[in-house]
């Protein structure tokens, strides 16, 4: 049986790091914004190549958060406009919508799956003031054109790093490269915790320093609250856990991409797409996302053969009952046809070359 990822397995390879980290804290009797979040904090930053994290309780909050701050900064308002891909997962929109603007959803492109910087200037109004590029399954968008883009027309970048950590676009790191940029450590991403945990990484001293605050009810000072805060930190113990996986990142990622290339190279099944590639070594494949018109066939196929897969997203946010009414865009045929058609075969770090080799032959097995 393979697994489509094993959290056991993952986490065992850290101990007994993990069990000494959570000793630690549990003996120090210091259990939310201490020493293991701000030394965290520090080394995360480093690692993404900022001055600023702050770390959060979770990927959602870390992308509110950046939206309140620059709401209370005065640089956002109420009924503004984001640009956002309309394939992502739902909490990219939800963080929009939650704070009072308006996510406006744009196309994708087929082959990156990442959002189409040629379809940013048809949903530009004279309300647009940000972008929201998601990295998805661990690929940065084109930031070339969309830093262009929102230079040219005055608009914030704001990266949903969540599936992201460690990927690198022309020398500099995901998390680096616009305004503010959100992560998720929640426990399946590249970087986990064993719970629930965000960050926010920023060049800007200000809205890092807004976004410390509103994570904390709004308040520098004890029972003194300049915002209506919220309460999302990062506490000590996932920051220690955090703090263990941290340096073996790079490597696991490097890892991620050999059977990737074992993937591309040999999948060949020609009722398969698989993902297009262009810069190998910066792809940090947070997920392997096949498409097939079979995609129900192929997963039960798998099933036999005991490899685990997952569809993610099998519906985009426009196609959730939550926004049945609530989002602005046309039409958005290839979003709903990749919704329709991916599929996600096993992609991490522990996976043994005889799985990765099991995975292939499954795959290629596969026929009408
Ligand atoms: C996981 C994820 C989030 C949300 O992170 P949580 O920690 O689960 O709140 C946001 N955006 C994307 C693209 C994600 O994959």
């Amino acid at each position: 049986m393979i697994k489509f990822l094993d959290l056991q397995q993952i986490n065992a390879f850290f101990e007994p790091a993990l069990s000494l980290a959570a000793k630690k804290i549990i003996d120090s009797g210091w259990y939310i914004r201490g020493r293991a979040s701000a030394e965290f904090e520090s080394a995360f930053a480093l690692f993404c190549g900022v001055p600023h994290c702050i770390g959060v309780g979770n990927g959602l909050d870390a992308l509110t958060l950046i939206f309140k701050a620059y709401l209370e900064l005065g640089i956002l308002k109420a009924g503004d406009e984001v640009l956002v891909p309309a394939n992502t997962y739902i909490a990219s929109i939800l963080a929009v919508s939650e704070t009072g603007l308006i996510p406006v959803l744009v196309e994708p492109d087929e082959e990156s799956f990442n959002l189409n910087p040629l379809l940013l200037e048809q949903a530009l109004t004279s309300k647009t003031r940000a972008i929201l590029p998601v990295h998805l399954y661990g690929r940065v968008a084109n930031m070339d054109a969309i830093l262009l883009f929102a230079k040219a027309y005055d608009l914030l970048v704001i990266e949903d790093a969540a599936q992201a950590h460690g990927a690198i676009y022309e020398g500099d790191r995901a998390g680096s490269l616009g305004d503010a940029a959100a992560f998720s450590f929640y426990p399946t991403k590249n970087l986990g915790a064993l719970g629930d945990g965000g960050a926010v990484t920023t060049k800007d001293a200000s809205l890092a320093e807004a976004i410390r605050t509103l994570s904390n009810y709004g308040s520098q000072i004890k029972y003194v609250n300049i915002y209506k805060g919220v309460n999302s930190r990062l506490d000590e113990l996932q920051a220690a856990f955090l703090s263990v996986k941290l340096p073996y990142l790079d490597k696991q990622n490097a890892r991620r991409r050999e059977i990737a290339m074992r993937y591309l190279k040999e999948i060949v099944n020609p009722l398969v797409r698989l993902p297009q590639l262009s810069n190998p070594e910066e792809h940090v494949w947070h997920a392997f996302v096949l498409r097939t018109e079979q995609r129900e066939a192929l997963q039960k196929h798998l099933q036999c053969l005991g490899i685990e897969t997952l569809i993610y997203y099998p519906k985009a946010p426009h196609q959730q009952e939550a926004y049945k009414n609530g989002l602005v865009y046309e039409t958005l045929p290839i979003t709903e046809g990749i919704a329709a058609t991916v599929l996600s075969i096993p992609l991490n770090s522990m996976l043994t070359e005889a799985e990765v080799t099991e995975v292939i032959e499954g795959v290629n097995r596969f026929a009408n």
